[in-house]
């Protein structure tokens, strides 16, 4: 008998479209990320790879398709059986369940590594504070920085800034992470405890999607990769076989730079 999964998706993306102005950036894109799944994005510059984890955040709309996230349209609700615009309150809720790093860790520079961690929780979400910082405390022995609780952004390597900063995105307890090239500001020799550390995570069963030019990275914690070009997936599937075996000329070009 085959084993029939009920699992149903956490992200599903079905024809999205999205345009700024006439320049069309994503041109139909379906994917479904499962609870637990690491995907990673790989990707020419200019494909439309952070445009597309935005759309998931609703940090940009999109003209055509939809995504949901956690069972909800983003940016949308049902109300007596339609699809209702959502109110920006609506949309920081469905925020609330999707931590995001960038390649710019951004964070607050006047403020400790712990004031920063429990900014969101307490200061946005008005969670109670002692709870946010036990919570901050955990986050910080998971990326490894539970002595730099008290210290000031300028005075950590940007390696450390960026744990701090994917600290920072978990401290909302998100149901999904999305990482848009997180070590590519980063000195090379940064670059593994970054990586090490969105290792441990990927074990721990975060649903998580990133966009990263780390094939290394793609090909040991990845449990599908995607690779996208012109605005459209153009082949996903294991690491092992998008990576080690490409079928598309499109992928086949992109990887071999990087052989
Ligand atoms: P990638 O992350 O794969 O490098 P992007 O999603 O950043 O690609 O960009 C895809 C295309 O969309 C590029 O041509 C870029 O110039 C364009 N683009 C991205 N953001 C904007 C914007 N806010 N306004 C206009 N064009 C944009
Ligand atoms: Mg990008």
């Amino acid at each position: 008998m085959t084993a029939v999964s009920n699992t149903k998706p956490l992200v599903q993306a079905r024809n999205v479209h999205k345009s700024f102005d006439h320049l069309e950036v994503l041109k139909g894109i379906d994917l479904d990320i499962m609870p637990g799944e690491v995907v990673v994005v790989l990707g020419p510059s200019g494909s439309g790879k952070s445009t597309f984890l935005r759309c998931i955040n609703h940090l940009e709309s999109i003209q055509k398709g939809y995504i949901e996230v956690d069972g909800e349209q983003i940016g949308y609700r049902v109300r007596k059986d339609r699809l209702e615009r959502l109110s920006p309150n609506g949309i920081a809720r469905q925020r609330r369940k999707i931590g995001m790093v960038f390649q710019q860790f951004n964070l607050y520079p006047h403020m400790t590594v712990l004031q920063n961690i429990i900014e969101a929780p307490v200061g946005v979400h008005g969670e109670n504070r002692k709870a946010a910082i036990e919570n901050a405390k955990q986050l910080l022995q998971r990326v490894g920085l539970s002595e730099k609780a008290d210290a000031y952004p300028r005075q950590l390597s940007g390696g450390q800034q960026q744990r701090v900063a994917i600290a920072r995105a978990l401290a909302i307890k998100p149901k999904l992470m999305l990482f848009d090239e997180p070590t590519s500001a980063l000195d090379p020799e940064l670059v593994g405890e970054v990586l090490s550390t969105m290792r441990d995570l990927a074990k721990q069963g975060l649903t998580m999607v990133v966009v990263t030019h780390e094939i290394g990275f793609a090909r040991e914690a990845a449990d599908r990769v995607v690779f996208m070009d012109g605005g459209v997936v153009v082949e996903q599937g294991k690491p092992e076989d998008v990576i080690g075996n490409p079928q598309h000329p499109r992928t086949q070009a992109f990887l071999s730079r990087f052989l």
